[in-house]
């Protein structure tokens, strides 16, 4: 039974190789990071007092590019967990086909307990001790869960001088006004939108009759929620955290996202006027629900866009959802997907479903080291092709060798960096 991420990651490889039969050599190569750096970084903290963090970061493969991968601020962070998220990214980078490797980092932290001072310091803590590995045409990592464009910017400047040069290129997902791309703040929700949409296509929906539930509200799930309601999808359920809100007819989640600023829950208009969590009734038409109700709802798609292995064996066979599009990186379970797979639930992966934030860094990346900014609306369109072309890749994947979607872009994924490999 797999155990933790990295195995579930494992037995994702395991499965495609199989299938296509990929080399001994390569499948061998491809079972663990190519270099893991564990790192103690000491801060000051604002009482005067030191507290030591630890951090990570993997670098898994650079066979297509630079390894490339965010940075988790995390309580439950682990060397598992960032291992897992490494391999991910080298699937997800091949998957959408940009020239990237993958890797991926995080420090132990519950960032909500720290000041801001505290968090610049660890931010820039972290740098110093990673900075020898990391660089545009080496390692670029960027923005992950509860990490944001201003800890990209220290980040960057941390960098900077340490080097003693400019090299905009070594962290994405930086502030517009440092070098970064127009587009980024919402391209990771984008991407999957974009894949709804396809989704959508080839089943015959129309955003008016599609229920979708998506669970967390974080920069992913929160940004998925607008887009969608605003492109007139009915979105009848989203949670955070602390838990979830449902109402049969769809709800605004500009007006969740206000009442979450004000009342620090989310909540919903309901029949008319504004409830939150602790004024709904428990029943009818809408109502409070736990984040593990949001997962059985009977819902046209669901999108968790939270954290790894919410989807488990144990929820597996009460899933209603027609559709699932993977907005966080591992929900799903290898067990799951097999019972979801034996349901006829399309699974649209996390490796291409998320994968529009990683190709606007890259779009960063690009634009960095040309020196260059480019408008909104060609970012946009050049993601819109990125994605269509992967959505359509792993959709014939999938049919020519009858197997899930996520094993069709690991297979997809896998036959590009082989490629690579042998030339
Ligand atoms: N953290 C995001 C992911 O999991 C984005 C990574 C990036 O932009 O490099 O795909």
């Amino acid at each position: 039974m797999a155990q933790n991420a990295f195995d579930n990651a494992m037995a994702q490889l395991e499965k495609a190789a199989n299938i296509m039969n990929l080399d001994t050599s390569i499948h061998t190569m491809l079972k663990q990071p190519e270099r893991v750096l564990t790192v103690a970084i000491p801060i000051t903290m604002d009482n005067g007092e030191t507290q030591v963090f630890t951090g990570f970061r993997s670098q898994y493969n650079n066979t297509l590019g630079p390894y490339k991968g965010g940075i988790r601020y995390h309580w439950n962070v682990s060397l598992d967990e960032v291992k897992a998220l490494s391999f991910w990214m080298t699937i997800k980078c091949a998957t959408v086909n940009i020239p990237m490797g993958g890797g991926k980092g995080g420090i132990i932290v519950n960032p909500k307990e720290l000041s801001e001072g505290e968090l610049e310091r660890l931010s820039r803590g972290f740098v110093q001790k990673i900075w020898r590995n990391i660089g545009s045409d080496k390692d670029i990592p960027a923005p992950d869960v509860y990490t944001t464009p201003q800890i990209m910017g220290w980040m960057r400047n941390e960098y900077e001088s340490l080097v003693g040069h400019s090299d905009p290129g070594v962290i994405t997902g930086k502030p517009i006004e440092d070098g970064g791309s127009e587009g980024r703040s919402f391209s990771t929700a984008q991407g999957g939108v974009y894949c709804v949409t396809a989704l959508a296509k080839k089943q015959n929906l129309t955003p008016e009759n599609t229920t979708i539930a998506i669970q967390g509200f974080g920069n992913a799930g929160s940004h998925m929620a607008k887009i969608l309601h605003g492109l007139g999808y009915k979105i009848v359920a989203i949670s955070d955290s602390k838990g979830g809100v449902y109402n049969k007819d769809g709800m605004d989640p500009h007006v969740a996202e206000k009442i979450k600023k004000e009342a620090g829950v989310l909540g919903v208009y309901c029949v008319g006027s504004v409830c939150t969590p602790s004024e709904l009734v428990t029943e009818g038409h809408c109502k409070i629900i736990t984040n593990e109700e949001l997962l059985e709802l009977e819902v046209d798609i669901l999108v968790p866009a939270a954290l790894e292995n919410v989807i488990t064996k144990e929820n597996a066979a009460n899933i209603k959802a027609k559709a699932i599009v993977e907005l966080a990186n591992g929900p799903t379970t290898p067990e799951a997907d097999e019972i979801l797979f034996e349901k006829g639930i399309t699974i649209v992966p996390d490796v291409l479903a998320n994968a529009g934030g990683v190709t606007v860094s890259y779009f960063e990346w690009d634009q960095n080291v040309k020196d260059e900014h480019w408008a909104e609306e060609d970012v946009l369109q050049k993601l819109e092709t990125i994605m269509v072309e992967a959505f359509d890749a792993v959709w014939n994947k999938k049919e020519e060798y009858g197997v899930s979607m996520r094993t069709a872009a690991f297979v997809q994924a896998l036959e590009r960096i082989a490629e690579k490999i042998k030339v």
